[in-house]
């Protein structure tokens, strides 16, 4: 079994799609272990975003990120993290196709509703993190 962290961006609150989410990834049948609601600061942003902190949009990322409470959660599956990065779509909401989270919902590429870890190493990397909101 393998695990992989998932967060419901603030904007995925806001526009009240928490339970249009949660039911496509309990659809495809992955198993929901811990869920938490809570607000995320500038420091914690840095290390999960720290690949992006030289990006021109770094600031307005920050600035969304923290505009309201995001949804933690940890789903386990067999091959759970490529598996929910493809529900998710990429991470361009043009190139999201219909179907999928992103392509069906988001138009804009930092409000995205969803976040998931791209590897193995960096989903235990992100629980361990996050873990102590939980
Ligand atoms: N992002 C953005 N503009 C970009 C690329 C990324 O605002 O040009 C934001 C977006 O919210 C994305 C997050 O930064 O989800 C993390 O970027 P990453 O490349 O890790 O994409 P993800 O793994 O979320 O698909
Ligand atoms: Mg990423």
């Amino acid at each position: 079994m393998e695990r992989t962290y998932i967060m419901l961006k603030p904007d995925a609150i806001k526009r009240s799609l928490v339970g249009t989410i949660i039911k496509r990834i309990e659809d495809k049948g992955c198993n929901i272990k811990a869920m938490k609601m809570f607000t995320l600061n500038e420091e914690i942003l840095k290390e999960h975003y720290s690949h992006l902190i030289e990006k021109p949009f770094f600031p307005e990322l920050v600035n969304f990120m923290t505009s309201g409470p995001v949804i933690g959660m940890i789903i386990e599956g067999t091959d759970v993290v490529v598996g929910m990065r493809n529900l998710m779509g990429p991470t361009k909401w043009e190139e999201a196709s219909p179907g999928t989270i992103r392509g069906d919902f988001a138009n804009n590429t930092t409000e995205n509703l969803i976040h998931g870890s791209d590897s193995v190493s960096n989903a235990e990397e992100e629980i361990n993190r996050f873990s102590k909101f939980f």
